[in-house]
C-alpha cells in the first residue's frame, strides 16, 4: 500500500534530513543575505527534477500593486529600518537614500514546480523563507550559530527552527515521492522566499507574479499544530520629549521646570497598557475561546543621558498583534495614536509637547476557516502519523501566511517542525525528532492532495 512506502521511505531518511538541515544551517542566511542559501535549495531542487526559476522582488512593482500591505525591504541590521507615520512608499524609500542596501538585488525567490499530469488535479504550494534574523546578542550564544552543533537531542543554530527545518521538511518530502515513482495529478509549487523576517515582500513578490495553488501550507515552525490563521502585528515606536534641568533647576521655587521626558513616558505608559485591556476586555477569537485577541509588546526603551539630569527625549519601541476580530492594521494604528491622545488630555505638559508616533513594519491579520479541505487533509494525515489530530490554533505572530490568502486568495494553513516559543533568541534549537514526523505529515499531505 502507497501510503506505507511513502512512511517507510522518509523513515529510510531520517539521517539524510539531519544531514541536509546541518548544511543548510551552515550557510548563514541572514535577511538581506540570502543569496547562497538560496543557490543551494535552487540546485537541490534541480536534482529532484523540479522545473526551478530564481527571481528578486521587484519592489517597484509590490508598492504598486499592494500599496497598503508592501513593506521597506529590510536586513538584519535593525538600524537600517526605515520609520514611517502612516504608510511606507516607494517615494519615501528612494528619498531615504537607503536604496543602496534596501534593495532585492541578488536576493532571489526560488520556485520550483513539479508538473502533475493533469489539469484536473488540485495543485499545493508549499512555501518556506530562507532569510533568518541577526545572531545578535551574540555572546550569549552557548553554542556556534553556524554549526548546527547537536547535543542531547536537538541541534543549535540561526534559523534551525525557524525554519530551515521546514524548508528540509518540504525538500524532503518530495523528494521520497519523486524517488517513489509517484505519480501526482496536481501540480506541486516549492516556494523558497526571501525577506519574510521583517517585510514578507519575498511571499508578496510571488503572488504579485500570479503563482497560485489550490492550497498552501507553510512549513513554519507549530510544534504538531496546524493553524487556522496568524494575528496581525503592528511594531510601533513613540519618542516623548522632555526639558533638560540639572538637579538644582529641576524646581524654580513650587513650579516645575525639569521635565524628564522618561516620568511623562510612564503616563504613554499606562495609557497603553490600559488600551490591551480594554481590547482584551472587548474581543474574544470567534473558535478558540481561551486565546486572547490583542498583546501590547514593549520590547525596548531608550534614553536620557546622565543621572543628574532630566531626560530631554526617551523612545519606547514595541509591536503589537491582533487577531482580526480586533480590526485591520489601520485600526490598530489608531487605537495607539488614540492611546497617546489619551494620555496627553490628562497631562498638562504632554498636551504642550506631544509624542511622536512612528510605525517601522505592519502585518494584517489573516484567517481561515477549519472546513477548509487542506486543513482536514492536513490533520487527517497528521493523525495517522501521530495516533493524534493535531489540535487548531491561531499563530500569535504574523507570518506569510497574510500574503497567500489576503492577496493570494489561496486557503492556506501553516504546518511544520519545531517549536515556534524559541525561535529569535540565542541558542534557537530544534529538537531532532521533530523532523521525521512531520516530513512523514508533509509526504502523505502532497500525495493525498495531489493524487
Ligand atoms: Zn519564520
Amino acid at each position: 500500500m502507497i501510503e506505507r512506502k511513502i512512511i517507510n521511505k522518509v523513515e529510510e531518511k531520517r539521517e539524510k534530513i539531519i544531514e541536509l538541515l546541518a548544511t543548510l544551517v551552515k550557510i548563514p542566511s541572514l535577511t538581506g543575505d540570502e543569496l547562497k542559501a538560496q543557490e543551494f535549495v535552487a540546485a537541490y531542487l534541480r536534482d529532484l527534477g523540479l522545473k526551478v526559476a530564481l527571481s528578486e522582488p521587484d519592489i517597484k512593482e509590490l508598492f504598486e500593486k499592494y500599496p497598503d500591505v508592501a513593506q521597506y525591504p529590510s536586513h538584519w541590521l535593525h538600524d537600517l529600518i526605515l520609520p514611517y507615520q502612516d504608510l511606507p512608499s516607494y517615494g519615501d524609500l528612494v528619498k531615504s537614500g537607503k536604496m543602496d542596501v534596501l534593495n532585492y538585488k541578488n536576493r532571489p525567490n526560488v520556485v520550483g514546480t513539479w508538473k502533475g499530469s493533469s489539469k484536473a488535479g488540485r495543485s499545493l504550494i508549499l512555501n518556506g523563507h530562507i532569510d533568518t534574523v541577526t545572531v545578535e546578542p551574540r555572546d550569549e550564544w552557548t553554542h556556534d550559530p553556524f554549526e548546527a552543533e547537536i547535543e542531547d537531542g536537538k541541534m543549535y543554530g540561526r534559523g534551525v527552527s525557524d525554519m530551515k527545518s521546514g524548508i528540509v521538511a518540504a525538500m524532503v518530502a518530495l523528494e521520497c515521492l519523486i524517488e517513489l515513482g509517484v505519480k501526482l495529478r496536481g501540480d506541486v509549487i516549492f516556494e523558497s522566499v526571501v525577506n519574510e523576517e521583517h517585510a514578507g515582500n519575498g511571499t508578496l513578490a510571488c503572488v504579485a507574479r500570479g503563482i497560485t495553488a489550490d492550497a498552501a501550507i507553510i512549513t513554519e515552525p507549530t510544534k504538531n499544530t496546524v493553524r487556522l490563521g496568524n494575528a496581525g502585528g503592528v511594531y510601533w515606536g513613540i519618542k516623548v520629549k522632555g526639558r533638560s534641568k540639572p538637579t538644582g533647576a529641576r524646581w524654580r521655587g513650587r513650579e516645575q521646570d525639569g521635565v524628564s521626558a522618561i516620568e511623562k513616558l510612564s503616563r504613554v505608559i499606562d495609557s497603553l497598557l490600559e488600551m490591551e485591556q480594554k481590547l482584551n476586555d472587548k474581543y474574544r477569537h470567534p473558535h478558540i475561546p481561551d486565546q486572547n485577541s490583542f498583546s501590547m509588546v514593549m520590547g525596548r526603551v531608550h534614553g536620557g543621558h546622565y543621572d543628574t539630569v532630566t531626560a530631554s527625549e526617551c523612545t519606547l519601541n514595541g509591536s503589537a498583534y491582533f487577531g482580526s476580530e480586533v480590526g485591520s492594521v489601520a485600526d490598530v494604528m489608531e487605537y495607539i495614536r488614540g492611546a497617546i491622545v489619551e494620555a496627553n488630555r490628562k497631562d498638562r505638559w504632554l498636551v504642550e509637547v506631544p509624542p511622536e508616533v512612528f510605525f517601522l513594519h505592519h502585518d494584517d491579520p489573516s484567517d481561515i476557516d477549519e472546513k477548509e479541505p487542506i486543513i482536514q487533509t492536513l490533520q487527517s494525515a497528521a493523525e495517522r502519523v501521530t495516533g493524534e489530530r493535531p489540535p487548531l490554533y491561531r499563530g500569535t505572530a504574523a507570518c506569510d501566511m497574510r500574503h497567500l490568502i489576503n492577496q493570494g486568495k489561496i486557503p492556506t494553513t501553516v504546518f511544520g517542525p519545531g517549536w515556534g516559543d524559541q525561535i529569535h533568541k540565542p541558542d534557537e534549537f530544534i529538537p531532532i525528532d521533530s523532523m521525521v514526523p512531520s516530513v512523514k505529515v508533509l509526504a502523505l499531505t502532497i500525495y493525498d492532495w495531489c493524487k
